[in-house]
């Protein structure tokens, strides 16, 4: 049984970033003894990443936190804007990758959100509090990692007084960020690059939005040579965001004095006297790099601890919560005795592909300019397609059919459309839903069969990989 004050949990996350905070929020869903353990004495206050996917927003939208999201969103197009000065007028607009409201109506009941990192986290801890299974622990730093065939043992730091505790746990998770104690615990190295370049951000208030015409842009690319660098909001009213990559020979911004700030952004604005009240300046080395294995044993990494992209693309945190729902599912699979060890293969299997894929494409000087065409199957990652169909009154997305066990969508026509297949040796609790007939064909569900679908509405099927071979053969029968 586990016992936090015994020293033991199921799983013990380092890190209270994105990706902790996700895998934590899944893990509490399934009622997992969790402790997260964060060295900070509270989330960040930086705004880091702007964009939340579409399938981040579905994800978070299944958790009824889509409305909480948007209220920290910026009123933008998530497009690119290439202009000499934000208030010039004149400029051309480029794709980022991500769809617009209209555009991803036609693929998910969600849309991607222009919303920063210091919105996100503080809203996914308030609602992890919630979770009577899980403790975040802040000021807290995992400093060893020991394993045997039966478990974890990590050891963590106190912050303040420097106290060290030992912990029992099934499983550890490094969720640590880039420069990932988990990963180097767990001997994992890096392939990639490792330092590409630094960037630098000035955080900032001053009322833009005044001096934009209705070009309401995600990101503004400033071509000025006195200013050039990106101008982005960070969440509605007159929160921005200045930044650039550091180049040879030019001051950091580091080092300017606030005067010479104040002019460079007036300048990257297009706004004579403009007087922004600057927050903060911060600086980060950015890397393309991906870890060479995201398992070792008992331990795994998720988000920057198992992957490095530049900011190109806006990947990094969206990977990172993709990551920890992913494998926060399957650990919680595996803990409750739905599924058997072989489901963790496949976390690495499914998740390093799309992270080798986001990695060089930030590491591309051109990368941020995609379409969404382009953009959206590996963000989406070959989950069930969308379409509203009606249910008990309701119309809703076919994505919410998805439950935490097995899901069928069952053909109309099946011989007991309301009968849940056989799925040996996967003992997950099954939702059956008998479909209307032309959702079933737009679902591809064979003309009387079924769909057997994971929480992530994926099919529990392919390739064998996430499943032991009897259960593909039951599935792919039905
Ligand atoms: C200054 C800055 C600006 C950024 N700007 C952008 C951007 O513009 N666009 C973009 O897409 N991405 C940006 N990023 C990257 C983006 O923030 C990350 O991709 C994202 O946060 C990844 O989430 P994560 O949870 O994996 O890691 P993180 O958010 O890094 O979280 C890791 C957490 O682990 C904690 N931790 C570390 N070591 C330990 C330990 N030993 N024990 C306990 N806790 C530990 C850290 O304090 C941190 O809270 C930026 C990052 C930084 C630092």
């Amino acid at each position: 049984m586990a016992d936090k004050e015994r020293g033991n949990v199921e799983v013990v996350i380092a890190g209270a970033g994105p990706a902790g905070l996700v895998m934590a929020l899944t893990l509490a869903r399934y009622g997992i003894e969790v402790l997260v353990a964060e060295k900070r004495p509270r989330v960040s206050t930086l705004s880091r990443a702007l964009v939340v996917s579409t399938r981040s927003m579905e994800i978070l939208r299944s958790w009824g936190l889509a409305d909480a999201v948007r209220a920290g969103a910026a009123d933008v197009v998530p497009r690119g804007w290439v202009t000499p000065a934000l208030a010039s007028g004149e400029g051309r607009e480029f794709p980022l990758g991500y769809p617009t409201s209209e555009e991803a109506a036609r693929v998910s009941p969600a849309a991607p959100a222009w919303v920063p990192q210091d919105h996100l986290e503080p809203m996914l801890l308030a609602r992890l509090r919630e979770a009577a299974s899980v403790e975040v622990r802040f000021g807290s730093r995992l400093v060893g990692v020991e394993q045997d065939a039966g478990g974890v043992r990590a050891i963590l730091h106190d912050e303040d007084g420097g106290r060290a505790r030992t912990l029992r746990a099934l499983y550890v998770v490094g969720a640590d960020g880039a420069h990932s104690t988990v990963r180097e615990q767990l001997g994992i190295g890096l392939d990639g690059s490792p330092v590409r370049g630094g960037y630098y951000g000035v955080q900032f208030r001053a009322p833009l939005a005044a001096f934009l015409d209705g070009r309401r842009y995600g990101l503004n690319v400033i071509t000025d040579p006195a200013a050039s660098g990106i101008l982005t909001p960070r969440g509605p009213g007159d929160r921005w965001h200045y930044g650039r990559e550091h180049r040879p020979g030019q001051v950091p911004l580091v080092d300017r004095t606030t005067e010479q700030l104040t002019e460079l952004i007036a300048a990257a604005a297009g706004v004579r006297g403009l007087r922004p009240r600057i927050e903060s300046v911060s600086e980060f080395g950015f890397a393309a790099q991906v870890a060479e294995r995201f398992r070792a044993g008992r331990g795994f990494l998720v988000g920057d601890a198992a992957h490095q992209m530049t900011p190109r693309g806006g990947t990094g945190m969206n990977t990172a919560i993709h990551d920890g729902y992913d494998l926060g599912w399957k650990l919680a699979w595996v803990l409750r005795g739905w599924a058997g060890d072989g489901l963790l293969h496949s976390y690495e299997a499914e998740r390093r592909p799309v992270a080798l894929h986001n990695v060089e494409r930030s590491a591309d000087p051109n990368g941020a300019r995609c379409t969404p065409e382009e953009a959206l199957p590996w963000d989406l990652n070959g989950r069930l397609a969308h379409h509203w169909l009606t249910r008990n009154g309701l119309t809703v997305s076919t994505l919410d059919l998805l439950g935490d066990g097995i899901t069928v969508l069952s053909d109309p026509g099946r011989a007991d459309p309301h009968e849940p297949p056989a799925i040996p040796r996967v003992h997950a609790p099954v939702t059956t839903h008998v479909l209307p007939p032309e959702i079933a064909r737009a679902l591809g569900v064979p003309p009387g069969g079924a769909r057997v679908l994971r929480p992530d509405g994926r099919d529990l099927r392919p390739g064998g990989r996430d499943l032991p071979r009897e259960a593909t053969e039951a599935t792919e029968t039905v």
